[in-house]
């Protein structure tokens, strides 16, 4: 099974590919920014910096983020998938460097292009569950909960993220387009990128992305 990266914008369905995926395939799900939100939630020196620039919707400083990366990959004992980093080219390219240490050659990086429109529209219906990070989507069919307001997986109550915002998103947005668009390049040229346009149907996208991991 190869490893993954995701590249996509915010609220793209990076998390609920990264579910489907853990369940079927047993991958390690490295979420970043579930990470971020984890030590945010701590409420320590650093924890508070974080929830700021994550409420503000720009980037956490490539130190922070480098650092918990570099220390998950050197856990690794079996497929992951990385869903947030890299999200710049610098991340990019010390990502390259801690692979090539960590003898790890064989991953493709998935970009899933939807457009700014339906990232925001999946941003209001998004909801997901503070224990177990599940994303839910109350406008998709396929991802409401089988409960209302409930964690199909541990029975958590869900909750808003609470940078899930219009404001905080178009920040976001805009940040992926300057930051973030440059790695498609930078993958392509690698010859490792595999595109999926308007990726609406989950089950669909989750086929898709089966059909170039194994
Ligand atoms: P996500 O859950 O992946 O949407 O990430 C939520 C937030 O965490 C982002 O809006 C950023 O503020 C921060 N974050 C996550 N991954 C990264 C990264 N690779 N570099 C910088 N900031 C990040």
């Amino acid at each position: 099974m190869k490893n993954i990266i995701f590249i996509a914008p915010p609220s793209s369905g990076k998390g609920t590919q990264s579910n489907l995926l853990v369940k079927k395939y047993n991958y390690k799900h490295i979420s970043i920014g579930n990470m971020l939100k984890q030590e945010a939630s701590k409420k320590s020196k650093l924890g508070l910096e974080i929830a700021k620039i994550m409420e503000s919707g720009t980037f956490v400083p490539d130190e922070i983020v480098n650092d918990l990366m570099q220390k998950e990959l050197k856990k690794i004992d079996k497929p992951f998938i990385l869903d947030g980093y890299p999200r710049n080219l610098t991340q990019g390219k010390l990502l390259e460097k801690e692979f090539t240490n960590l003898n790890i050659s064989s991953y493709i990086a998935i970009y899933l292009n939807i457009s700014e429109e339906e990232a925001l529209k999946r941003v209001a219906g998004r909801i997901n569950c503070p224990k177990c990070n599940r994303s839910y989507n109350v406008f998709t069919k396929s991802l409401k909960p089988l409960k209302e307001g409930v964690c199909d997986d541990c029975l958590t109550s869900l909750t808003t993220r609470f940078d899930d915002t219009e404001e905080t998103f178009k920040v976001r947005y805009k940040n992926y387009l300057k930051n973030t668009i440059p790695l498609l390049n930078f993958y392509k040229r690698k010859g490792n990128l595999f595109i999926i346009d308007n990726p609406t149907e989950p089950d669909l996208t989750f086929k898709e992305i089966e059909n170039v991991i194994k």
